[in-house]
């Protein structure tokens, strides 16, 4: 039976502008004393009116950008109904059927395309507390997050594997990272992650497909690829078992336990027709000028693939590319000893990504002194060995059948190629080295 996943993945950035959506509260939320950032609008009170965040709405814009979306002319707000206490309003401002860009993509490595749907903007709840206080179980609510800026990204399910999808939201939190709207630190919960996911189970009877899960608030990549592959395992032995496949109404949302390494069953999922959306009566919709769509792309830095390219331009092997783009420090060193007549940047990128060289320290130095030996650069001493080794086949087999004496026969020769600039430690070193090969 061939196996195919199916995923798909939502993922939820706090933006990282001054104030919450709808109103003038702070927007940094987290370590703050629970409740000390509310006001009648984003506690929802009767009669507040939400007045939108224009930087928000450009941070969103840029995101949709960034990940090569159309940015739609026309635009609106809708109310999205859900009764839980984390939403005093009893709804989430957030776009249904209208979002500010749609149709993007990002490209993995390995070339495939990843589709974007959608990338909108809502409102994040408050939070949920559950504890045990004088004995008796509690649940607290803080709504701090409550209308902190909340970009949702939508991928296609595009994704077929556990590691495909961890490159893809790799790419997407150096993207939100490079153009500077979120911190995306997914520890402080600033950016989280909802994998959709279902299994494609291929017999001699056709194609057979599982049913849909959601699996809810993932906030580390690892976490979201051993949940993926948790539920791909699980989906198939369930099919086996039950035969039961994909209809209009048997998604449902997990939840992952990461000390387990499990997922656990939720509630079934609402149905967009359950939100039952409409138009944000209080917000008049939005026409995009063509203007500021400019204006944002304008503001975009390079993003981390063109960065990328331009390091593999000048020829750094790519593995060591990423490495140096994921450290900045390490990035900027290379940026700055580009064009020095002294240095090769291919092998400075390579030292670097392997840690040979302290960048904090006397770069320059420990460059000249990692690739030079006295006046002999290392890879010329081994050529001129290479080839007094080549030249004289007989000494070497004598070497290689145990005489290791004539070896200094090899070091003669190389000291008087060298004209004695190389240093005799290194010299000696490599020819027994290569000798040995
Ligand atoms: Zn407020």
């Amino acid at each position: 039976m061939k196996i195919t996943p199916i995923i798909g993945i939502e993922v939820h950035v706090e933006l990282k502008t001054n104030s919450k959506m709808f109103c003038g509260c702070p927007a940094d939320h987290f370590g703050k004393d629970p409740n000390t950032q509310t006001c009648p609008v984003c506690l929802g009170l009767p009669g507040a009116l939400p007045v939108p965040n224009e930087k928000a709405i450009e941070y969103c814009i840029k995101i949709g950008l960034a990940l090569n979306c159309k940015i739609n002319s026309q635009s609106k707000f809708d109310r999205k109904q859900y009764f839980y206490p984390d939403l005093s309003k009893g709804y989430q401002i957030s776009q249904y059927d209208e979002p500010f860009c749609t149709d993007g993509y990002i490209v993995l490595d390995s070339g495939k395309r990843v589709g974007i749907e959608r990338v909108h903007m809502e409102e994040d709840t408050g939070k949920l507390q559950h504890l045990i206080l004088e004995g008796k179980k509690v649940s607290l609510i803080d709504y701090n997050r409550s209308g902190v800026p909340l970009v949702e990204i939508v991928s296609r399910p595009d994704i077929s594997s556990s590691i495909e999808a961890k490159e893809y939201l790799k790419k997407i939190h150096e993207i939100i990272k490079a153009i500077g709207v979120s911190s995306a630190d997914m520890e402080k919960g600033q950016m989280r992650l909802e994998p959709t996911v279902n299994v494609c189970l291929e017999d001699e009877h056709g194609s057979h497909y599982t049913p849909l899960v959601e699996i809810k608030n993932i906030n580390s990549f690892n976490f979201a690829s051993a949940a993926i592959d948790f539920e791909v395992t699980r989906q198939t032995e369930e099919f086996k078992k039950t035969g039961v496949e994909k209809s209009a109404t048997n998604k449902t949302t997990r939840g992952y336990d990461s000390i387990k390494k499990i997922t656990f069953l939720q509630r079934t999922k609402e149905e967009a027709k359950d939100y039952r959306y409409f138009p944000e009566p209080d917000i008049p919709p939005y026409i995009i000028e063509n203007e500021l769509i400019d204006k944002l792309k304008s503001e975009l830095p390079e993003l981390p693939d063109q960065v990328i390219v331009k390091l593999i331009e000048k020829g750094i092997e790519s593995k060591y590319a990423k490495i140096l783009y994921a450290n900045p420090e390490s990035l900027a060193v290379i940026n700055k000893f580009n064009g020095d007549s002294e240095i090769e940047i291919p092998k400075l990128a390579n030292l670097i990504a392997n840690k040979k060289i302290d960048i904090a320290g006397d770069v320059k130095g420990e460059y000249l002194k990692a690739t030079k030996i006295g006046n002999t650069n290392i890879d010329e001493l081994e050529g001129v060995i290479e080839k007094i080794i080549t030249d004289n086949p007989g000494i070497v087999a004598e070497y290689r059948k145990g005489k290791i004496n004539v070896a200094g026969f090899f070091i003669g020769q190389a000291m008087k190629e060298t004209k004695g600039q190389a240093d005799p430690r290194t010299l000696n070193q490599v020819v027994i080295r290569l000798l040995n090969k």
